[in-house]
């Protein structure tokens, strides 16, 4: 099982430092549960020394598919590899529509990550409308198409994916278990036998009245939480659902 949680765009140093500091406290013993987390890039460094003691992994939000250069506001892999990051979420829905990101792009993000070492994230997922019209499983294939043409499927395997309906992010209403196992199982197929490890987690709404259920569908390897992360006492609660399994 793996627990991930999205901090987004928010908080001070502060405030960071000191959910890190709850999240530190838990008690990691005979825990088989990865536990990761993605605060803000300005807040990385801080967080990581805090919580490496505490086998709690920390992971960039987003990053650059270059190397280095003349590429302004942007950071890159090797950075994020450089301040105590081992992972890096790629192509989350708010990343893809509001700021603009295609499938190229993110496939070249997922690319650049394995490249140096990070584990990247993949999110996929249908908007409520494509939900609608019944082509949740096209457009969840498409997305993970277009990152096997770059990266081959072993590439492809070699991360982790998250499959986050968008309907479902931050409104409150997460899917039903069953909706996302069936989603689920279609990525599974999907990566065939080199995807045999590969973790496949499910994001949207998630909180500690709803995850256990997510957690035990037989595809889901666990979750990505976003508002709920932000509260250690909750989150911590999902990590230990987690570690039931
Ligand atoms: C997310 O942004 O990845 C997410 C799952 O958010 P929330 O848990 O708030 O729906």
């Amino acid at each position: 099982m793996l627990v991930a949680g999205n901090w987004k765009m928010n908080g001070l140093l502060r405030d960071a430092e000191y959910l890190a500091d709850k999240l530190a406290s838990r008690n990691i013993q005979n825990s088989k549960t990865e536990v990761v987390i993605f605060p803000p890039f300005l807040h990385i460094s801080a967080v990581s020394r805090i919580v490496q003691k505490a086998n709690i992994q920390v992971g960039g939000q987003n990053c650059s598919a270059l190397k280095s250069g003349a590429n302004t506001g942007e950071i890159s892999c090797e950075m994020l590899l450089d301040v105590g990051c081992s992972h890096v979420l790629v192509g989350h829905s708010e990343r893809r529509s509001l700021h603009g990101e295609t499938e190229t792009s993110v496939a070249n993000k997922y690319a650049a990550a394995l490249d140096v070492g990070l584990t990247p994230i993949l999110c996929v997922g249908e908007s409520l409308e494509q939900h609608d019209l019944g082509k949740t499983q096209e457009v969840v294939l498409r997305q993970l198409s277009a990152v096997k043409e770059t990266v081959g499927l072993g590439g492809l395997c070699s991360g982790i994916i998250a499959y986050e309906p968008l309907w479902s992010i931050g409104t409150g209403l997460a899917a039903l278990p069953s909706q996302a196992q069936s989603v689920h199982q279609t990525i599974r197929s999907c990566l065939g036998s080199p995807g045999a490890k590969t973790r496949v987690l499910y994001g949207g709404s998630l909180n500690s009245e709803n995850s256990l259920a997510m957690f035990v569908e037989k595809d889901i390897d666990g979750g990505l939480v976003g508002g709920a992360s932000l509260q250690s006492e909750e989150f911590l609660r999902i990590i230990k659902l987690a570690e039931q399994l």
